[in-house]
C-alpha cells in the first residue's frame, strides 16, 4: 500500500504522536518531526543515516514564530527575513536555551526558516510547534523533489509522504550564517546570490567546495561536505561535453546539458535541464532527472557546467558535489 496521502489531519496526527511524516516544501521534500520530541528527532536521524554533527533546519510558520527560537535577530537577518520569507532562504542564528542540541549539532545557533508551500504552511499553522526537516533522503544520496522519490527511499521505513506535489524550487534553501552582524553564505541554493545582495549588499560565500573541510572536523554548515547530493552512478561535470564524450568511448552514457541537444552516437540517453535555458526550471528539473539516470544503470552521467551566475552557480554546486 502506498504511503502517499494528501491527509494533513493524518499528517497531524502523526506529528503530535511524536512521529515522523516527509512533507512537501518548494525546495525538496522534508522528514519532519516535533523539534521539542527527542523520540521524532532521533527517528529523523536514524531514518536518513545522518550523522547527529550535522544539524537540522527549524521550519516555522511565518517570520512571527522567529523570536522563539531565537535569542538574537541581526538588523540583515531581518531585513533578509522580510525580503524573503515564506521562501527558500534559511537564516543560522544564535539559539534560544529551549531549542535542543539535537537539533543544532550541539552549536549555540539554530538554522531557521519559513517555507513557501501552502500545504506545509497550513499543517505548521495547525501544530502547535516547530518542525526539523532535512531533506527525506538517505545522508548523501540525491534529494527528493516529488512524493515518489521519497516512498522509493522509505516505503519500509516511515509511514506517511504529505503530497504536495512536485517541488517548484527543486535544490535545498541558500543558507546564511551571520559573523558580527554581517551575513555570510554557507550553502548555495534556491535563492540566488544577487538576489540576496540587493538587500543587504555584496555577501561572501563560505562554501565552495574547494574551502571545504575535510570530512575529519565538523563544518560550519555540513551542507558543505564535499560528496553529497550524489548519485550511485560515477558523475563528470565538464565545460566541454564533445571532448568529455571522446573520453568515455564504449561506454553507457547519460548526458544532461544545459539547453541543448548533442550529436554524438554513442550517448544512451540525454536530457536538457531547460530547453529554453531558464535557470529557475534547471534547478526545478535537476533531481528529478539525476533520479531518472541514475535508475538506468549507466557507466557514467555526464553534466555540463551551468553558466556561473543566478542559480546557475547553485546548480554547479549540486553537481560538482554530485561528482564526488
Ligand atoms: P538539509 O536539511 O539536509 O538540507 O541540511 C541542513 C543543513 O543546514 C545542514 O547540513 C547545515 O549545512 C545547515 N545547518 C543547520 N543548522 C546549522 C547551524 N546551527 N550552523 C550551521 N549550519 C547549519
Ligand atoms: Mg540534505
Amino acid at each position: 500500500m502506498s504511503i502517499i496521502s494528501k491527509d494533513i489531519s493524518k499528517a497531524i496526527q502523526l506529528l503530535t504522536a511524536e512521529d515522523i511524516v516527509a512533507i512537501p516544501t518548494e525546495t525538496v521534500y522534508g522528514l519532519a518531526g516535533n523539534i521539542y520530541s527527542e523520540k521524532a528527532i532521533k527517528s529523523i536521524f536514524e531514518t536518513k543515516k545522518r550523522p547527529f554533527f550535522n544539524p537540522l533546519i527549524v521550519h516555522i510558520p511565518s517570520i512571527d514564530q522567529l523570536s522563539d527560537i531565537v535569542a538574537y535577530i541581526p538588523e540583515k537577518a531581518q531585513l533578509l527575513a522580510e525580503a524573503f520569507w515564506p521562501g527558500p532562504i534559511t537564516l543560522v542564528l544564535k539559539k534560544k536555551a529551549i531549542i535542543p542540541d539535537l537539533i543544532t549539532g550541539g552549536k549555540d545557533t539554530v538554522a531557521v526558516r519559513v517555507p513557501n508551500h501552502p500545504t506545509t504552511l497550513e499543517l505548521l499553522n495547525r501544530l502547535n510547534f516547530p518542525l526539523a526537516a532535512p531533506s527525506a533522503n538517505p545522508f548523501s544520496s540525491i534529494s527528493p523533489t516529488t512524493a515518489l522519490h521519497v516512498e522509493t527511499y522509505f516505503k519500509n521505513n516511515i509511514r506517511m509522504v504529505l503530497d504536495g506535489g512536485a517541488c517548484t524550487s527543486g535544490i535545498e534553501s541558500t543558507i546564511i550564517g551571520f559573523e558580527n552582524d554581517e551575513p555570510i553564505i554557507y550553502r548555495l541554493g534556491s535563492t540566488a546570490i544577487e538576489a540576496i545582495e540587493a538587500v543587504v549588499g555584496k555577501i561572501e560565500i563560505k562554501n565552495t567546495v574547494t574551502e571545504a573541510p575535510k570530512q575529519k572536523t565538523i563544518p560550519d554548515a555540513p551542507g558543505m561536505l564535499a560528496r553529497h547530493y550524489a548519485p550511485k552512478t560515477k558523475t563528470v561535470l565538464t565545460e566541454n561535453v564533445q571532448e568529455t564524450l571522446d573520453l568515455y568511448k564504449n561506454k553507457r552514457i547519460g548526458l544532461i546539458t544545459f539547453q541543448s541537444e548533442i550529436n554524438h552516437k554513442i550517448i544512451e540517453v540525454q536530457i536538457a535541464l531547460s530547453k529554453s535555458g531558464d535557470l529557475e526550471e534547471s534547478a526545478s528539473n535537476l533531481y528529478d532527472i539525476l533520479h531518472q539516470l541514475d535508475n538506468m544503470h549507466l557507466d557514467v552521467i555526464i553534466a555540463e557546467k551551468l553558466p556561473d551566475y543566478g542559480l546557475g552557480k547553485s546548480i554547479n554546486d549540486r553537481l560538482t558535489r554530485a561528482t564526488k
